[in-house]
């Protein structure tokens, strides 16, 4: 089997220490490749790298326009080869080709915005109130960018981060998520054939307490940029405050979605389900927080529990499968421990809450899609995120219990209002504390609408105009044109 490679200083090299890590296919649990398993040392290789590039200032100082086409070549040769990075992403965490295929269109679509967003308003002259002199704003990469990922969507996520950051003028080092390297390892042959200057990208596999812990507290690293779990990313916050590095989190959430009597039924229970269990429910955004209006409760649950039945699980390359696995059997363990903690609450399981009995299931780490009953707020199971195909209900009797109830949590990524009165609709939006809600609508984004959380789901966006700035820093420039002594002293 041929051994997956990391990206530092133009080269592709292995590990420092030869080491190994076996990636494992979560539908069967067979070893699809070998990939070199970085450490400290190499990471900090990668940093000299990424740093010494920086400094010399070739693609710092290569003109934003010229840069959004390397970026735009990338955009292309993804869609070039979108069956293989599909097919990996697929063999890599056992989503089905056809959300796989729907990411790299989406991953396309990212290199592609962020490509033409190179005359934006990067400088900016400012009506100086000194007489004689000019005032003027600009725009400059802010240097060396750590960049660390989850495995949920592996390439999804590592293009909000590189596209801008290559826009921007910037150097960096990638590590994507442990047990979901390949699809990054591939882009990074295409960022490589697009023509992308030596040092500026690299690409270090390896674990988050090794190679994740050095870019984050290393101080030649200028800015981390980490999208994980909540827990991971204290860490990373904690460790960046060594040199104060610029700091983007994109953490968990617990995500509500509120279903209001007055709603279109049959539309809510489908979104309702979208919400929850594409991938399995490892979504950062998924809905699995329902709180339905008390007087249609009882008839939401039985439509959902009907329409859960018919859900198919399977192998992600066939095409019936509607379910995938969960990416390992550490996690499985995790969403078992959530649903058996929900029941020890007193919750009532209303369809699934175990793994499924079908013999073509148990080499895969297969969950049944779980709808939990008589939920209350203050359980584990309603507080906590499960990031599995696990939802909890919740009832509310009025609008203001239902804003009340969504906003009852330490996350505020995003969340779900349905109902058909407009003004409603713009009350709750207004009222949830949260980075995106949707009005009848579910998990919908696009690189134009900036991404990110209130209180713990995270700092800053990604994606839009403010995904951009994310990787810039801001500069006045005051030049007086008359230079005089003042003679105060
Ligand atoms: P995780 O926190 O376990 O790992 C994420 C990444 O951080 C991995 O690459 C890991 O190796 C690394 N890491 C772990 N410990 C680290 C440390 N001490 N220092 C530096 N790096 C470290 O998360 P996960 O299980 O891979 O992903 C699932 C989580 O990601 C969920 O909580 C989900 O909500 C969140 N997520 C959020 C978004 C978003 O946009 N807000 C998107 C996707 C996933």
């Amino acid at each position: 089997m041929e051994i997956k490679k990391m990206y530092i200083n133009g080269e592709w090299v292995e590990a420092n220490t030869g080491e190994l890590r076996e990636i494992i296919n979560p539908y069967n649990q067979e070893v699809i490749a070998k990939v070199s398993e970085g450490d400290k040392n190499d990471a900090i290789k990668a940093i000299k790298a990424a740093r010494k590039a920086f400094d010399q200032g070739e693609w710092s100082t290569t003109s934003a326009v010229e840069r959004g086409k390397v970026v735009e070549k990338i955009a292309n040769l993804i869609q070039r080869d979108k069956e293989e990075l599909a097919y990996l992403e697929s063999l890599n965490t056992g989503k089905t080709m056809e959300e796989s295929r729907g990411d790299m269109d989406e991953i396309s679509l990212v290199f592609r915005y962020f490509s033409e967003m190179t005359d934006d308003s990067s400088s900016e002259v400012l009506d100086s109130p000194i007489p004689n002199s000019t005032s003027r704003i600009v725009r400059e990469p802010v240097g060396v960018c750590g960049q660390i990922t989850p495995w949920n969507y592996p390439l999804l996520q590592a293009s909000w981060k590189l596209a801008p950051a290559l826009v921007a003028g910037n150097t960096l080092v990638l590590k994507p998520s442990e047990i979901t390297p390949l699809t990054s390892i591939k882009v990074f042959e295409l960022v490589e054939e697009a023509g992308v200057p030596v040092g500026v990208i690299n690409l270090v596999m390896g674990a988050g307490d090794t190679v994740g812990a050095e870019l984050s507290s290393n101080h030649e690293v200028d800015l981390i940029s980490f999208t994980g779990g909540i827990e991971s990313g204290k860490k990373v916050m904690q460790a960046a405050s060594s040199n104060v590095k610029n700091l983007a989190l994109e953490l968990g959430g617990k995500n509500p979605n509120v279903i209001f009597e007055d709603a279109d039924f049959e539309t809510a229970v489908d979104q309702a389900m979208n919400a929850v269990f594409f991938h399995a429910g490892q979504i950062c955004s998924a809905g699995t927080r329902l709180i339905v209006e008390e007087s249609i409760h009882d008839s939401f649950v039985d439509a959902l529990v009907e329409r859960v039945k018919h859900i198919k699980l399977g192998n992600g390359f066939d095409e019936s499968t509607q379910m995938g696995p969960l990416i390992s059997n550490e996690h499985l363990n995790k969403v078992i421990n959530y649903v058996e903690k929900g029941k020890q609450e007193g919750v009532t399981v209303a369809i699934g809450g175990s793994r499924p009995n079908d013999p073509a299931l148990q080499s895969g780490f297969f969950y049944l899609p779980t709808i939990l009953t008589d939920c209350k707020t203050d359980m584990y199971v309603v507080q906590e995120e499960g990031f599995g195909p696990v939802i909890t209900i919740e009832k509310f009797s009025t609008e203001e219990q239902a804003i009340q109830l969504a906003n009852d949590s330490i996350y505020g990524l995003s969340g779900g209002v349905f109902t058909n009165d407009i003004s409603k609709a713009e009350r709750l939006a207004t009222k949830m504390r949260m980075g995106t809600v949707w009005i009848n609508d579910v998990n919908l984004y696009f690189p134009q609408a900036p991404w990110g959380g209130y209180k713990q789901s995270g700092i800053g966006r990604e994606l839009g105009k403010e995904g951009l700035e994310e990787y810039q820093e801001t500069k006045h420039i005051f030049h007086n044109l008359k230079p005089e002594p003042l003679n105060w002293f």
